[in-house]
């Protein structure tokens, strides 16, 4: 493939087309640069933009703030984005490294929920480092590129760093990441567009099942939630399993208890497995530990329980 011109297709077509104003892109703070790659890791730019960005940074400015932040407040700010882990890791990243984030690619992977891709670009965003960005839309385009149906990671990361244009390694990772999220889409890929049309085997094939899909079987895992209650306070705990640790719920058990009065079926997908829950209302004595609703706001709840929560 000839990379000059390719770059120089592509540095056009980002010119033109690219989400050159997305705040992460406008910023060289590697700590903003560090929220928004671990945001969009399992979560759309839109919402990222919309709902979470500038809370979170107007919540906690710099990486000091939020390693000086209770665990609790954080997870509050992350609640509805969903994989917690990611909060919990980002917090104590700040705490080891406040307050600024190593600036070598061997530094930023020793650290909590840092792995290669976000390692690379925080070094080529914030850094301005020679590294190319390997997140799902850049993979595909690669497999399409090349008709690979189950490449390995390193022959991805090999060929990713040939292509890499290493006089302007920012432009050309956004780019990237923003041909393969608006022009080669995982259904309906806009060939004409694209900058690589003439070099993409997938194109010349008219085949774009690149690369193949793992058919994952996600288990169904039931559960019976009860909502304790009285007097219009609710008892709560705080998990302490490794599943959604630190966030706040309502009581899983194991049987239905007499007298509990059924109130609503909650489904949740998570990750590995779906969350089927009949939800059940329990009148109660009072207890000190209860929670009032607007108390309740006030705590980061996992998505079951919010959804528990706009039926009370
Ligand atoms: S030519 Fe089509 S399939 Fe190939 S990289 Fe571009 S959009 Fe994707």
């Amino acid at each position: 493939m000839e990379w000059l011109l390719v770059h120089k297709k592509l540095l056009e077509w980002y010119a033109q087309h690219g989400r050159k104003k997305l705040p992460w892109r406008t910023t060289e703070d590697p700590y903003h640069i560090y929220l928004s790659e671990v945001m969009l890791q399992q979560t759309q730019v839109k919402t990222v933009l919309e709902r979470y960005y500038f809370p979170f940074l107007k919540k906690f400015p710099s990486l000091t703030a939020l390693a000086h932040a209770e665990l609790d407040e954080v997870l509050k700010m992350w609640e509805g984005l969903g994989y917690y882990t990611r909060a919990k890791n980002l917090h104590k990243t700040a705490k080891l490294t406040a307050p600024r984030l190593p600036n070598t690619y061997d530094e930023l992977l020793k650290l909590p929920g840092i792995g290669k891709n976000t390692a690379s670009a925080i070094c080529a965003f914030a850094y301005k480092q020679e590294r190319a960005v390997m997140e799902a839309n850049v993979k595909r385009i690669i497999c399409r590129l090349h008709a690979f149906k189950a490449p390995k990671e390193e022959v991805l990361i090999e060929i990713a760093h040939q292509m890499l244009d290493r006089k302007n390694p920012f432009d050309y990772n956004q780019a990237m990441m923003d041909i393969g999220s608006m022009v080669c889409t995982v259904r309906n890929p806009q060939c004409n567009l694209c900058p690589f049309s003439k070099n993409c085997k997938a194109y010349k094939e008219n085949y774009f099942q690149y690369p193949e899909k793992k058919r994952k079987i996600v288990p169904t895992r039931k559960v019976n939630i009860l909502v304790r209650h009285f007097n219009n306070k609710f008892y709560l705990q705080q998990r302490e399993g490794r599943f959604l640790h630190g966030l706040w719920g309502f009581e899983e058990v194991d049987g239905i208890i007499n007298d509990a009065e059924f109130l609503v079926d909650v489904e949740q997908k998570y990750t590995h497995f779906k969350l089927e829950a009949k939800v059940y209302l329990l009148q109660e004595e009072a207890y000190e530990d209860y929670f009032s609703l607007d108390e309740i706001n006030q705590l980061a709840l996992s998505g079951v329980d919010k959804k528990i929560l706009g039926y009370l």
